[in-house]
């Protein structure tokens, strides 16, 4: 089997499910399209990402560059059986700068209008940054805003499934805008439930603020919960990941140097064990 797949040999896969995870009335239309293919085709880790190759031609004549989504499922397929992946895409639209306008962003668009048994090319799969290597087990500290939880979903249904995975605890800090615009979260919420060492917290920015009247974002959340969270920070085989707006990962640094201390944040990072993907 030869991987990755690229742009002139694509992964052939078919939509098997698009559900819209946020509310009707929500501006933010973000969606989870599961991708079926070729048994073992695929063969990705939780973190990584694939690429989405819009249809159509540019104003060249020449194919659109793929489009990268990180994949929200384990390593075992979104269902299990090893032909299947779950994308957590958002509606995007950019503005035209000359005239204001909305211009529909081509991938996105294309996965939140596509119907079961459409086709989609895919390639891929890439991206390290937040991929945990095997050998490196350990506590998670995992914090997502928006659709950034994408990846950490891959990591948490991996958890699901194997007891290896939950020999150590996890937490998730979650951030969006609402409740409604925090996918998965009753996923997560249940998963909880079932699950001893793992704890989800959530961060509603527009419903919630600081003590300072600040909207709550993920690196206050986990000052919040500082007493929970300092047994997981001072684990020496902890694992940090970071995934979401851009930014975000400056309140992390500041509330994970105060709960752990300052040279907790410093050793992470020199022991490879601190991973940010933001954009
Ligand atoms: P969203 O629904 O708008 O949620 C983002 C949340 O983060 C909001 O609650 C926002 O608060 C909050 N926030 C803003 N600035 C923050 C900061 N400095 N620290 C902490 N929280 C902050 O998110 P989205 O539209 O899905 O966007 C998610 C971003 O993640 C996109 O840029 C996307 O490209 C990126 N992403 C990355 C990956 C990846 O790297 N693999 C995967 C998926 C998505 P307020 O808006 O209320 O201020």
């Amino acid at each position: 089997m030869e991987l990755p797949y690229t742009l002139t040999r694509p992964l052939l896969a078919r939509v098997a499910e698009n559900r819209r995870l946020t509310a009707p009335g929500n501006p933010s239309d973000v969606r989870h399209v599961v991708l079926e293919f070729a048994r073992d085709a695929l063969a990705f880790q939780e973190g990584q990402a694939v690429g989405v190759p819009p249809p159509g031609l540019n104003q060249r004549g020449r194919p659109h560059p793929p489009r990268l989504f990180s994949v929200a499922s384990a390593r075992d397929g979104e269902y299990g059986d090893g032909q299947s992946l779950a994308l957590t895409v958002k509606r995007f639209f950019g503005q035209d700068p000359a005239t204001g306008a909305a211009i529909p962003g081509l991938a996105s668009n294309f996965l939140c209008d596509c119907a079961v048994g459409d086709q989609v090319r895919l390639t891929g799969p890439l991206g390290d940054l937040l991929r945990i290597p095997d050998d490196e087990p350990g506590p998670l500290l995992l914090f997502a805003t928006g659709t950034g939880v994408a990846p950490m979903r891959g990591l948490l249904q991996r958890r699901a499934r194997s007891a290896a995975a939950r020999q150590f605890a996890a937490a998730l800090l979650h951030g969006a805008p609402t409740a409604d615009d925090l996918a998965y979260s009753q996923e997560f919420e249940q998963q909880a439930r079932g699950d001893s060492g793992l704890a989800y917290l959530t961060a509603r920015s527009r419903e919630q603020t600081d003590n300072a009247g600040q909207r709550l974002y993920v690196g206050q959340l986990a000052l919040n919960h500082r007493d929970q969270l300092a047994p997981l920070l001072a684990h020496p085989a902890l694992q940090v990941l970071v995934c979401g707006v851009r930014g975000m990962e400056e309140g992390v640094e500041r509330a994970i140097a105060a709960i752990g201390g300052e040279d907790r944040l410093a050793r992470l990072r020199a022991e490879g064990r601190w991973r940010v993907e933001v954009y």
